[in-house]
């Protein structure tokens, strides 16, 4: 409760730092391996600007990946038009991403990250289409989309046991 608006603001950065990646660059490797923007958001915790994205308007069949560390986190079949500006999906491929507790901005809200590399994806929110309910709102910039791929999976064709 001490904890004030700054040191919540800044605290952002650093959240997951007690955590255990798979990839686990230093920040020098980080900027080297991402563009700015790519590192503001996947490491800073950044937001894209609404409507940036060119994968915004992309519902092509494929797999999109972390741009991080190229970790297939969702399926394009589950890709819907929210109208947010931002890429939105109701489901994660399996095991792909984490979720934390995010209580900046006076909001609290479900952030989401790779499970692979801990990069910022984006936020989870629980107003989505079914069958799920959610509404994963991520960032296109920390998104790399492959077309034409598929993942076996529960959100992919392969779902048969
Ligand atoms: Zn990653």
């Amino acid at each position: 409760m001490a904890e004030g608006f700054l040191g919540r603001l800044t605290g952002q950065a650093a959240k997951h730092a007690d955590k255990q990646f798979d990839v686990a660059l230093s920040d020098e490797e980080w900027r080297a391996r991402l563009t700015p923007e790519q590192y503001r958001v996947l490491r800073q915790h950044g937001t894209e600007r609404a409507g940036s994205s060119p994968l915004d308007k992309t519902y092509d069949p494929g797999v999109y990946h972390c741009a991080g560390c190229g970790q297939p986190l969702f399926d394009a079949a589950t890709k819907f038009n929210s109208r947010t500006g931002w890429p939105s999906f109701f489901a994660p491929l399996d095991n792909a991403i984490e979720t934390d507790t995010d209580r900046s901005f006076f909001m609290t809200r479900t952030e989401v990250h790779c499970r692979h590399c801990g990069g910022h994806l984006g936020h989870v929110f629980e107003d989505g289409p079914p069958p799920t309910g959610l509404r994963y709102c991520m960032n296109g910039v920390s998104l790399t989309f492959y077309p034409g791929e598929a993942m076996p999976g529960p959100a992919g064709p392969d779902k048969r046991p």
